[in-house]
């Protein structure tokens, strides 16, 4: 199968920082991809890079096309979309404001109906559809940040610790979303996870970064049965 994502030697960082080195990965369409790693490894890192926030080196080719050299924006309008960690919701806009401005490069006419599908897939949104997202719950805002990046039909979405600040059993809705919304729309997934359990649970492939390397690599099943990585990232 041609990938989806193929990464290859991608090193980027922060100034003279190196975060990444020589990363080789790729994503296949419709799969959802994980990458496990401690606090700093550079998942966060990883995902920037391929969305263009920050600058790389090395070649990022998607859907057929180098993307490397191109701006965010561009990669956004190739279907590359991108829920940052930490929400990164408009906190004065509404919920409906808010996931227009994520689907700001569709015809106008396929944003009523493309809403009206987040509201099926995220029901609390649709209950406060007027209200700012500021005063909602942090899962709330969070489904919101999902369902924004949903809005700009992306054939991959990048998703950064969606559990973050998030109650157990409202991050389980939130993945059991996730990966409806894959089954249903077959949008590709890179999710970058802390919370390697619940990942794992909805993931086809799975890898470990440590210090800016990917370690270890393989199916989801693969990377739950392996000794060392259950106890460096699941607990057991
Ligand atoms: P976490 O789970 O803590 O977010 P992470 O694996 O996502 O971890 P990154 O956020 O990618 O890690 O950070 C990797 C390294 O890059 C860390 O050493 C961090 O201090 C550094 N770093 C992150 N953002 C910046 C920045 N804007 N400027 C300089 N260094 C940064």
């Amino acid at each position: 199968m041609t990938a989806l994502l193929g990464v290859k030697a991608l090193t980027a960082g922060y100034g003279s920082l190196i975060v990444l080195r020589d990363l080789d990965f790729r994503v296949d369409p419709g799969e959802i991809v994980v990458i496990l790693g401690a606090n700093g490894a550079g998942k966060t890192t990883t995902l920037r890079a391929l969305s263009g926030e920050i600058p790389g080196q090395g070649s990022i080719e998607f859907d057929g096309e180098q993307v490397g050299r191109l701006r965010a924006d561009q990669r956004a309008r190739l279907g590359i979309g991108h829920a940052p960690e930490g929400r990164g919701t408009f906190v004065d806009l509404t919920v409906e404001e808010n996931l227009r401005v994520g689907a700001y490069h569709r015809p106008s006419a396929e944003v009523r109906p493309a809403m009206e599908r987040m509201f099926e897939l995220f029901p609390p949104l649709r209950e406060r559809r007027g209200q700012a997202a500021g005063s909602m719950s942090g899962g709330e805002q969070q489904m919101l940040a999902v369902a924004r990046a949903l809005m700009g039909a992306p054939k991959l979405l990048l998703l950064d610790e969606p559990s973050m600040g998030l109650a157990p059993m409202v991050t389980a809705e939130l993945f059991r979303t996730l990966a409806e919304t894959n089954e249903r729309t077959g949008t590709a997934m890179l999710v970058v996870e802390q919370n390697a359990q619940i990942a794992l649970s909805i993931a086809d492939r799975a890898h470990v970064l440590e210090h800016g390397r990917i370690v270890a690599a393989g199916t989801a099943a693969e990377i739950r049965a392996d000794d060392s990585i259950r106890r460096a990232y699941l607990g057991v």
